[in-house]
Formats: structure tokens, sequence, C-alpha cells
């Protein structure tokens, strides 16, 4: 599944950063994933349940997905509308010629979480 490897990918980051960052309980995980991306929410959410048990400070922690609607500006005439797959063509005009403008992202907002205890015990 396309998503486990996406997830694997989000975790390891998310880990990384908690570490450098001396968190130990991480809360929430915010991704940001447009529509057009391919990665489908349900099988993201189900990749960060299988996965997040590897990973101590990720364990407890709950995923949020904000979902990007996938938009493209027709260059024909111009028109901004919002699409649900690729290779549409320009609902006002009918042209091909278009761009898409936004829906296939896949970033990390961010995360929320507590710091460690041993904060500054370290070393
Ligand atoms: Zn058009």
């Amino acid at each position: 599944m396309h998503e486990m490897g996406l997830m694997a990918g989000v975790l390891e980051v998310v880990h990384e950063s908690a570490v450098e960052n001396h968190i130990k309980d991480v809360t929430v995980v915010r991704l940001r994933v447009g529509k057009l991306n391919g990665a489908l929410p349900d099988a993201l959410e189900f990749a960060f349940e299988a996965l997040r048990a590897d990973w101590q400070e990720i364990k407890q922690a709950e995923l949020v997905i904000e979902s990007v609607p996938g938009r493209m500006v027709c260059l024909e005439c111009g028109l901004d509308q919002e699409v649900s797959e690729f290779g549409v063509e320009c609902v006002s005009c009918g042209s091909w010629v278009t761009e898409v403008r936004s829906g296939t992202e896949f970033e990390i907002v961010g995360y929320e979480g507590f710091p460690s205890e041993e904060r500054g015990q370290a070393s």
C-alpha cells in the first residue's frame, strides 16, 4: 500500500524532530493532503495507526488530516475551477489547456506534544 510508505516517512520525520526538540510525548500529527494527490485519508489513517506503535514518542498521537481541494485554471478562458481528478476539460469553454494549481499537496503541517521530563538532565 502506497500510504504505508508515505506514512512511514512522515513518522520518521516527526520522530527525528521530536528527539531533536526533546518532545517525549507527541499528541497530534497534522498533515495537509491534496485531493488530487492519490493518497487516501482512510488509508493514511490506517497506516498511521499501524505504524505509530513503532515509535516511543508517537504511539499515543492522533492524526489530523487537512484536505485540500483540487483546483485548476483554464489557460484559454481563465476560469479558476474545482476539480476532483486530473485530465478534465474546462467546465466553461471545454478547453483541455489547463493548469492544476492545488490539490497535489502532501505536507507535514506540524505536530504538538509535551517536552521530555529529562530535559536538562542529559549528559
Ligand atoms: Zn476555459
